[in-house]
């Protein structure tokens, strides 16, 4: 037998339709917030990821999925979908477009070589956004109010951590003065946290491992470090949020794995400490991918995190409206039509397909988390009657056949 790639997972059945829920709802959501679908390559030049993600994160260092194809090129699995947006965007300049800003959504498998584990594989599902071209922080407000709003109606209630990390300038002297902290303790610091005061001393800040350790609870703070520019542009997205009743938590050690990010970070997370998503400015990248000078702002959050977290209460997700229960020949003949008008209607419907006998069909009906029953018989049946079952209450009804799609869009 063969068996699926470590880290991989077969999407189906129930976690399936809680699956297609959520893009319906990201869909939804993104269409009146007004971001448009884009889809990128699920593997580009590797050239991309290392210059856009960076080349110290641990994501481009020993977490991608590289190969070289038949012609010997060197390409990579996308771990993430911001870069590929960005190289989209310059390369087919949409930043010449009549719309003032740019605005996209996607969603997307992406690839990385970690550990699996709790709400880890190496194939996973994000949905997410970019907004290029403006640098105002009413949009930075706006994507983490979306993210949010989505996870919400998922029925899930996330906090917000958020820090601003600021423009170069700040960011540098940040640096200079975390490194000079540290570098005397470093020895009581984890080994990729030894290698990263070399390569990007603020991962040091979020690191899983020393995340305890007390040298690092005292370290200088971020916040601390910011010019007027930045003090005031977060303070107007920390505005906008609260006005949007949005609640946040500052948090200014937490720096996220990607080099991209400026001024805004942030990230959602529940109780159990797990991030479903995150994002933040990346107000270089668009000119580091040798595009033209534009500010950006996005955000993506994980499916699979998502669909473990709603599992449980997801139950609805499963049920179907309707199972239609036919024995003979004349009440199969009438389930065909029926079944037709309620599934034109936007009705699920199911029914027997097997031939079984009643006592069966009512067993069925319940394995499919049928909410109602259309029971049919032929004595009803000559009288224009249809008999509707509540599945929950078990209470019964006869309803005229040619009322029967109303009747039934009126209970569901
Ligand atoms: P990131 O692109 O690292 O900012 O991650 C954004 C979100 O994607 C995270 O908050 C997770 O929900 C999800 N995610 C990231 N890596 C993985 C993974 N290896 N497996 C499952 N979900 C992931």
């Amino acid at each position: 037998m063969i068996i699926k790639p470590k880290g991989c997972y077969d999407l189906s059945k129930f976690d399936a339709k809680i699956y297609l829920n959520i893009e319906q709802i990201v869909h939804s959501y993104m269409n009146v917030y007004n971001y448009k679908y884009i889809r990128t390559p699920v593997f580009e030049n590797s050239e991309l990821f290392k210059r856009g993600v960076g080349e110290t994160t641990d994501i481009v260092q020993k977490e991608t999925y590289d190969f070289t194809d038949r012609s010997g090129r060197s390409l990579t699995l996308r771990p993430e979908g911001t870069a590929s947006v960005v190289r989209s965007y310059i390369e087919n300049k949409d930043y010449a477009d009549i719309r003032p800003i740019s605005k996209y959504y996607y969603i997307g498998t992406m690839y990385r070589y970690e550990r699996p584990g709790q709400g880890r594989n190496r194939e996973f599902t994000q949905f997410g956004v970019e907004a290029l071209g403006s640098d105002d922080p009413l949009i930075d407000a706006e994507i983490i109010s979306l993210s949010v709003n989505i996870l919400k109606e998922l029925g899930l209630d996330p906090v917000v951590k958020i820090n601003n990390l600021g423009g170069k300038e700040d960011r540098e002297n940040y640096k200079k003065a975390l490194v000079k902290y540290l570098k005397p303790h470093i020895n009581d610091f984890c080994s990729d946290c030894q290698k990263r005061i070399k390569t990007n001393p603020l991962r040091i800040l979020d690191c899983k491992i020393d995340d305890k350790n007390e040298i690092l609870k005292k370290a200088p703070n971020v916040l601390d470090y910011q010019s007027k520019e930045s003090q005031a542009r977060f303070k107007d997205v920390l505005q906008y949020l609260d006005y949007l009743d949005v609640d946040y938590e500052i948090d200014s050690n937490l720096v996220r794995g990607l080099d991209y990010y400026d001024y805004m970070v942030y990230e959602l997370q529940v109780d159990n400490g797990l991030a479903l998503g995150g994002g933040g400015r990346y107000n270089n990248l668009v000119k580091t991918l040798d595009g033209p000078d534009t500010p950006a702002v996005g955000f993506a959050c994980g499916i699979e995190r998502i669909i473990n977290l709603i599992k449980e209460k997801a139950k609805d997700f499963s049920n179907i409206d309707v199972f239609i229960m036919a024995i003979n020949k004349e009440e199969k003949m009438k389930a065909n039509i029926i079944m037709q008008d309620l599934r034109l209607n936007g009705i699920s419907v199911e029914t027997d397909y097997l031939n079984k006998g009643l006592k069966s069909q009512f067993k069925d009906a319940d394995k499919y988390n049928a909410k109602n029953l259309i029971i049919l018989n032929s004595e009803d049946l000559k009288k224009g009657l249809i008999n509707v079952k509540d599945n929950i209450t078990k209470e019964e009804v006869k309803v005229p056949e040619d009322e029967i799609v109303d009747y039934i869009l009126g209970i569901i």
